[in-house]
């Protein structure tokens, strides 16, 4: 019998994880668990996990509020704030509707200024984030800003939170974190043992799942089970190997995954916020000082929105050998500006240290490209 049988039913269910999730939220707001909403990967997770509070994405992967939006913010805004910001103006995201507060960063101008008009309807607390990672000044003052987070939690929410729990969060996060590199790290196997549309599913998935233990065990299982399909000869065709690296993808978005895959390539590592770029690094659960050890995490993510960005160029320098990668795909969505800008060093990077192709595509929440890009998709492909 295939030992990749109920594989795509396994798969499909981490898809679905958004949509089902809707009633254990409900659930969880029944025992008075609070929630935190949070729209960028720079949110120490660890600080509401240690008070019990679970911890939700918003951030939106459809176009359908962004009419809404654009009643109040500029059209030319990336369609992931408008889209954002519509579904909690129009109370159509329950995990916005449920979340007690958001937490912010000040990261790219758009994000930071759409929280100014949030804070109208809605408890949020911007965390000051800086904007370069280079000076002791930048980690002093993150640390600060996650030490006045944990302070505002426990007054919000009239908890304690203590470092022995800060602690305990920490290593869950980061066996949770191991979890998932051991998972996309199936992007390594050549021939193919996953298409990436399935790894973005469990990727994209597992973030509106609520009880972390359990998912750990979910994610670890699903790989020893596609393992021992592989070991045992269920192998994908070998084909152009992809990386797809920038703005955060899902939803609509999975329409480039979709492209690439449909034209004859295979996405086997994702250098983004749905992928690697939140994951790759652990906490240090050796250090003496928990704040430090969040501080030094978070803020070494590789964002666009901080200058300069070496640490985004370091990750795809070591996935590119590492996921034996042939061409990489650098998404853009409409009105980023950071990620637009930094594409030029990207290209000469991955051109001319790496000397593979590359190619960036600016897409949006809509599905009017998709014909485009099928076509740019399957030129880029056969160059390969
Ligand atoms: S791309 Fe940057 S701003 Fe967007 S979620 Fe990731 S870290 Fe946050
Ligand atoms: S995709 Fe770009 S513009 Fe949109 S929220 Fe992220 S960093 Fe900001």
């Amino acid at each position: 019998m295939s030992l990749r049988k109920n594989l795509p039913e396994i798969f499909d269910q981490f898809a679905d994880a958004r949509k089902n999730g809707f009633i254990a939220a409900k659930a969880l707001k029944e025992q008075n668990i609070p929630m935190v909403g949070t729209f960028c990967t720079y949110m120490p997770q660890e600080l509401p996990l240690a008070m019990g509070a679970v911890v939700v994405s918003l951030c939106a992967t459809s176009d359908e509020t962004i009419p809404e939006a654009e009643k109040e913010l500029p059209r030319n805004l990336c369609p992931l704030i408008k889209s954002s910001y519509g579904f909690g103006k129009t109370d159509k995201c329950p995990y916005f509707y449920f979340s007690d507060i958001v937490v912010g960063e000040t990261t790219c101008d758009g994000k930071k200024k759409m929280y100014e008009h949030m804070a109208e309807f809605k408890p949020v607390h911007v965390m000051q984030l800086p904007n370069t990672q280079q000076s002791e000044d930048a980690f002093t003052l993150w640390k600060n800003e996650i030490i006045r987070l944990k302070s505002l939690l426990e007054e919000k929410f009239n908890v304690e939170i203590t470092e022995t729990k800060i602690r305990e969060a920490i290593v869950l996060k980061n066996f949770e974190r191991r979890a998932l590199k051991r998972f996309y790290g199936l992007g390594k196997l050549n021939p193919p043992a996953i298409t990436g549309t399935d790894i973005l599913k469990v990727l994209y998935g597992t973030t509106f799942k609520f009880d972390r233990k359990a998912n750990i065990d979910e994610i670890e299982a699903l790989t020893d089970r596609v393992l021992a399909a592989y070991e045992a000869g269920e192998k994908l065709e070998r084909k152009p190997r992809i990386l797809v690296t920038g703005c955060p993808i899902g939803g609509v978005t999975e329409k480039i995954v979709k492209a690439i895959e449909d034209n004859g390539g295979q996405v086997v590592f994702f250098e983004n916020c749905m992928g690697a770029k939140a994951i790759e690094d652990l906490v240090d659960e050796n250090e003496p000082d928990v704040y430090e050890a969040l501080a030094k995490k978070y803020l070494s993510i590789g964002c666009s929105c901080m200058t300069p960005n070496p640490n985004r160029v370091a990750l795809l320098d070591r996935s590119i050998d590492e996921y034996q990668v042939d061409g990489v795909i650098d998404v853009i969505l409409q009105a980023c500006h950071t990620y637009a800008i930094e594409t030029i060093s990207i290209k000469k990077f991955v051109n001319a240290s790496k000397t593979i192709p590359y190619m960036s595509v600016e897409t949006d929440y809509s599905t009017a490209d998709i014909g485009q890009l099928n076509t740019r998709m399957a030129a880029f492909v056969e160059m390969l």
